[in-house]
């Protein structure tokens, strides 16, 4: 997905993308690209920072907050790039005007391929019919196919330990993760929320253990 406001260089890297052997639409305001990007879910945004309707910033800051999908952020300039990493935008990539259509082809081709490596092992952990999958995309966690029902802390929550199995997490950090805009999340509302996916785990698979309390310390997630 590209979202660019000049429409020729809008072309022009639709041309390259496609030429490389990639799909590529073009949303030419951000007024309406945040909701374009989580409906249509593309493998990765390609996003200006100066555009009309909504600047590329913010878009970014939204789709980042609930999406993981990749973003290649256009700056004006180089001087800036510093800045907007100071911002942690969650950007993937940024990439200064003007370049050359051919460096952004292999920064996307670079991303794209480092996903590939990711989701091939995970998925090699994934294939077993009972597994818990958590897809951020759709906040749906499903054990063995089944859905989980989560509310949305609660995805949150296991999303942080799933995202690294094995390893402990204490209850402060999982408030600071998990809920970092929340003022109203506290450690002993952790340990409910934990309570309640355990419950909704349990009720889909009696003997299945895969949180780990760490006692004094906090939680694992055991695949
Ligand atoms: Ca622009």
């Amino acid at each position: 997905m590209i979202v660019e406001d000049e429409p020729a260089l809008a072309a022009v890297m639709k041309d390259y993308l496609v030429a490389a052997g990639m799909e590529a639409d073009v949303l030419t305001e951000g007024g309406t690209a945040v909701e374009t990007i989580l409906e249509t879910r593309p493998d990765l945004v390609i996003l200006d920072i100066m555009l009309p309707g909504k600047d590329g910033l913010a878009i970014c800051r939204e789709v980042r907050a609930v999406s993981d999908v990749p973003i290649i952020l256009e700056t004006a300039k180089v001087e800036e790039i510093d800045r907007l990493l100071g911002l942690e935008l969650g950007a993937d990539d940024y990439i200064c005007k003007p370049f050359s259509p051919r460096e952004l082809v292999a920064r996307v081709k670079a991303i794209l391929r480092r996903l590939d490596r990711q989701g091939a092992s995970a998925t090699a952990a994934e294939a077993a019919d009972d597994a818990i999958v958590l897809d951020p995309d759709r906040w749906l966690a499903t054990l063995g196919g089944r859905s989980l029902d989560l509310t949305r802390r609660e995805f949150d929550l296991l999303y942080v330990l799933y995202k690294r199995p094995g390893r402990v997490f204490s209850r402060a950090q999982l408030l600071e993760l998990a809920f970092p805009d929340d003022t109203d999340v506290f450690d002993r509302t952790i340990d409910s929320h934990i309570k309640n996916i355990r419950h909704k785990i349990r009720a889909l698979d009696p003997d299945r253990a895969s949180i780990r309390s760490v006692y004094g310390v906090g939680y694992a997630f055991d695949r």
